[in-house]
């Protein structure tokens, strides 16, 4: 349980408050940011909700913490538009098409796809260097040489470049070279890099762990806002399920109730989020049609020889006829692309 005060309250406020919880032998934890938040800590038999409710500087006592995002974030109503790099919008009517490699592999391979990606009208170049990879035998990513590559391939593209950091530590090493830092499906719930996440001036693309409801990624996303960074792109890639046949479920659902419940624009993997390249495509098209403010593509001049999450991919020519495709449909969805 958690109350919020009125905007207006002050510091006396929130320790009178403090106090009338000893009183009712409970204690309180006084959240960050503003309005203040107290949460409701260990209350036994001789808490009273009502008389809390009855304090003149609180606002409102909610159970959810949802609910409290919701109290928190005054601006919401509409989408916050986010700009990375020099080229891409997230959340604007023209939708961002991120694309590339799962892993960075190659400069001249790197370089190809984005040529491509540039070609067929993607606003940003995706690519791993710290590779979250589920097998310890699994290649592991090129990291700073990777990273390297993505800066000179950005330098000559002006594509904005998405990279991932697993740890707090590889974000002042990706920074340089990164227009968005992307948060990976494993990490959703590390709270340490969330937080470090939220003291950079670079968007953050926050992906949905494969096991987190919806209100918990918003919450993850808060960790980030409350640390002081408000550029944060939410990104559906699927989620865990009984079944086997696509290796996530997408979750689309989640598209139009991000617009109902956050300021933060939502993109949409289909590549993770079914784990077959000619899924991709009837996924792009229904992400388009429930609002998704783009979408993230794995792309590389040869799938089969990829280094990691071939099966998923599409090759270069894939990716343009794709693209021109979702032009029609984008129009027809009061979008552009
Ligand atoms: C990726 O984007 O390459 C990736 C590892 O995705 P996820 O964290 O969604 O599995
Ligand atoms: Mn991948």
């Amino acid at each position: 349980m958690v109350i919020v005060l009125k905007p207006s309250s002050t510091n006396a406020d929130v320790a009178a408050l403090l106090g009338r919880l000893r009183d009712m032998d409970a204690a309180g934890y006084v959240g960050p940011g503003q309005p203040w938040t107290v949460e409701v800590l260990g209350a036994g038999p001789g808490f009273d909700r009502r008389k809390l409710e009855e304090i003149p500087a609180v606002d409102r006592v909610l159970d959810a913490p949802l609910a409290v995002l919701q109290a928190n974030d005054p601006s919401r109503g509409g989408t916050r538009e986010v700009t990375a790099g020099l080229r891409a919008t997230i959340g604007a009517r023209r939708l961002a098409v991120i694309a590339g490699p799962c892993s960075v592999e190659d400069e001249g391979r790197l370089l190809e796809t984005a040529a491509a990606v540039v070609e067929a009208g993607g606003v940003g170049l995706r690519g791993g260097a710290f590779k979250p990879r589920t097998s310890p035998y699994s290649f592991q990513g090129l990291e700073d040489r990777g990273l390297e590559m993505l800066g000179r391939v950005r330098e000559k593209t002006g594509l904005a470049v998405v990279t991932e950091v697993m740890a707090c530590e590889q974000i002042a090493r990706a920074r340089p070279f990164a227009d968005v830092l992307q948060v990976g499906s494993r990490n959703m719930h590390n709270t340490p890099l969330l937080r470090a996440l939220g003291e950079q001036d670079k968007p953050i693309l926050l992906k949905r762990g494969w096991s987190a409801t919806l209100e918990e990624l918003l919450l993850a996303a808060e960790y980030i806002r409350q640390a002081g960074n408000d550029r944060i792109i939410l990104c559906e890639r699927g989620i865990r399920t009984f079944e086997e046949y696509v290796r996530n479920t997408l979750a689309l659902a989640v598209v139009p109730e991000v617009k109902r419940l956050s300021p933060h624009p939502i993109i949409v993997d289909p590549s993770h989020g079914t784990g077959h390249a000619h899924l991709v495509e009837p996924m792009c098209r229904a992400a388009i049609a429930c609002g998704a403010d783009g979408l993230l593509i794995e792309v590389h001049p040869t799938p089969a020889r990829a280094w990691s999450d071939g099966a998923q991919t599409l090759d270069l020519d894939e990716f343009g006829r794709l693209m021109k495709g979702l032009r029609k449909l984008a129009i027809a969805c009061d979008r552009e692309l």
